[in-house]
């Protein structure tokens, strides 16, 4: 029996994880669930999953069985494994928590990684606590490189769908809407993520994830664009040979694979070849997707720049969701803070944290005019 705390319950991937909990319930089971704001559905899922404890930021009285915690920490008593599927900059204070605890960590949490890389990757190793990656790009990767971590190779490809806009020209792009950059074409996710698969800053920031989970340099982390998303990623070895793994796009299997491996367990539709008939690949799109390369320069950049990018980011795209400034401008704020903030060198969560809060705050200032929230 796996036990499980599941933080972000009420998102996508908290919701397909319960899926893959549900099949097996001889072998998952849920100790936590935790959620930011849904608390009539997490109040369902504790009467559904009985789980010992339920965490919700919003005001929430749980069933009867069920505590209640406050503490952050708590979440992760008598569990497992931690599942961190919470969304934004939010997910890196339970990631942490739950390595200050000991536990396994199976990450969704991009910006986990994103924003506190070196923070996380140093405490998992001085807790002796393993990261194992839930996002599909770095779980096939991991499956490539069969699941170990330390094994030697000479270059990572993760493939991007390209989303929505892909063929779209840039004038064109200027003129797209939230509507249409939420019509992902072959993965059904959360709003923030598919505009952030829509701008491609998905991607930088999965290039990113790439570094500090196989301990890359950015010169061996490529991204290429395949439109079907049946090729997850893929690793090249020293002998010119690759590896990738295939599948149709379903994200119970990184996230199931992140309980079980390396054994795995039946979970979705076997790839049909022949069905699939073509699969394409063509060269990244830089160019017309500023988002990707100011994701790459700050993460070249490191230290607090990539928690200065997704600060910003998170705020842009709001403000894009709500119809109050165009897909180019999502860009345009992230520049605009990225050149306004100095690099600092990571200490701390607090000081990562009023990162965060200054570029919200700047971000802010730069769409509305106004530093107020
Ligand atoms: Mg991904």
């Amino acid at each position: 029996m796996t036990n499980i705390a599941l933080i972000g319950c009420t998102g996508s991937i908290g919701r397909q994880a319960a899926d893959v909990v549900r099949r097996y319930p001889d072998r998952f089971r849920f100790t936590a669930l935790a959620c930011a704001s849904k608390a009539e559905e997490l109040f369902a899922l504790c009467g559904e999953f009985s789980p010992r404890l339920a965490y919700c930021e919003a005001a929430f009285t749980p069933p009867a069985g069920v505590k209640a915690v406050r503490d952050r920490a708590e979440l992760f008593d008598g569990c497992d494994v931690a599942l961190i599927a919470a969304g934004g900059f939010a997910g890196l204070a339970y990631t942490l928590a739950a390595i200050a605890a000991g536990k396994k960590v199976a990450l969704a949490n991009k910006e986990s990684l994103v924003c506190g890389g070196e923070l996380v990757m140093r405490a998992a190793k001085e807790r002796g606590v393993e990261i194992v990656p839930v996002d599909s790009e770095h779980s096939a990767i991991f499956q490539c490189l069969a699941f170990r971590r330390d094994a030697r190779f000479e270059r990572l490809v993760l493939t991007a769908s390209g989303g929505p806009f892909l063929h779209k020209t840039k004038e064109e792009l200027a003129r797209v809407t939230a509507q249409d950059a939420l019509r992902h074409p072959t993965w059904n996710m959360g709003a923030k993520i598919t505009v952030d698969s829509a701008t491609l800053l998905n991607k930088g920031y999965e290039i990113i994830e790439a570094k500090w989970l196989y301990g890359a340099p950015f010169e061996k982390i490529e991204a290429v664009v395949h439109p079907e998303s049946i090729v997850h990623s893929l690793v090249y070895f020293a002998d010119g040979a690759a590896l990738a793994q295939l599948g149709y796009p379903d994200m119970r299997v990184p996230i199931q694979l992140a309980l079980t491996y390396p054994e795995r367990l039946p979970c979705a539709p076997a790839l049909d070849l022949a069905r699939a008939g073509k699969l394409t690949f063509l060269p990244f799109p830089a160019e017309k997707f500023p988002c990707f390369s100011l994701a790459l320069e700050a993460g070249r950049a490191g230290g607090t720049m990539p928690t200065v990018l997704n600060g910003a980011g998170e705020v842009a795209v709001r403000a894009f969701l709500e119809g109050r400034i165009t897909f180019p401008a999502i860009a345009e704020t992230i520049q605009d803070a990225l050149c306004f903030f100095a690099r600092e060198r990571v200490e701390c969560y607090d000081q990562l944290a009023q990162t965060d809060a200054n570029a919200r705050a700047h971000a802010h200032a730069f769409i509305y005019g106004s530093s107020a929230s």
